[in-house]
């Protein structure tokens, strides 16, 4: 599904250079719950936003799901980014003035469906994450936990092979992060492949692949006796 080959990224800054990633290799499969776990600074939202198209590597190769990422213009990377990929974020990144429902369709809006099988197909999402009654409802009338569980639905609405969480429970407290993580593997458990940074080692404990990032290099990379979220 996803193909990493000696992956390199530097940030620029004036004449110094920030080398974050240098080589990352790594694969992964249809139907795994990966973990990426490091330090703060260690480069984990660098390597997730590379993989997740929001910006570009320097050198070495990504193909994700057979296609190889490399110098596609914006149209084409978005095509891919929304046909590929669903994004989870540790604040939610809703929209403060849309309701949870209209924030859940707003992804099939941009791919021209039509308002009905939208609306139709969004409450099914939100119905998924245990929110169809809170379809009306803004955000600032959710908790944290549902705002996320809004944020899922909207990831998965359009139907990725591949749902991408940067530290989706980072904002949440701990029960609230398990019931969101006992989603994640429930989403998981039907075959979707999903990439979550975190820093908590209890929720790399609840994925099947821990990877360790470490001065920008993977540390270890090792199979998870995975633990039930709830
Ligand atoms: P993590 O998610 O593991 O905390 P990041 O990938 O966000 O780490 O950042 C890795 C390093 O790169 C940090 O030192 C950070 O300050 C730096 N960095 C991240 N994004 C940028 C950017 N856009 N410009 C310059 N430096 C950046
Ligand atoms: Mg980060």
């Amino acid at each position: 599904m996803i193909s990493i080959k000696d992956l390199h990224k530097s940030y620029k800054m004036g004449s110094n250079s920030l080398h974050v990633l240098k080589g990352i290799n790594f694969d992964v499969s249809e139907g795994e719950l990966v973990a990426i776990m490091g330090s703060s600074g260690s480069g984990k939202s660098t390597l997730l936003n590379i993989l997740g198209m929001l910006d570009l590597l320097d050198k070495g190769s990504y193909d994700l799901d057979g296609v190889p990422i490399k110098d596609l213009d914006e149209t084409k990377a978005a095509n891919y980014r929304n046909k590929f990929l669903g994004f989870v974020f540790q604040s939610f990144n809703l929209i403060n003035y849309k309701t949870a429902l209209e924030n859940v369709t707003l992804p099939l809006y941009y791919q021209g469906m039509n308002r009905k099988d939208r609306e139709n197909l969004a409450i099914e999402y939100l119905d998924q994450v245990g929110l169809k009654d809170w379809a009306t409802h803004l955000p600032s009338e959710l908790s944290g936990g549902q705002k996320q569980r809004v944020a899922i639905a909207r990831a998965m609405v359009s139907q990725p092979k591949v749902l991408l969480a940067d530290e989706p429970t980072g904002a949440l407290d701990s029960q609230t992060s398990k019931e969101v993580m006992a989603l994640i593997q429930e989403i998981n458990s039907k075959g979707k492949t999903i990439l979550i940074v975190t820093h908590e080692e209890e929720i790399a404990q609840m994925c099947s692949r821990i990877v360790r990032l470490k001065d920008g290099i993977i540390m270890e990379d090792q199979k998870n006796k995975m633990k039930k979220a709830i």
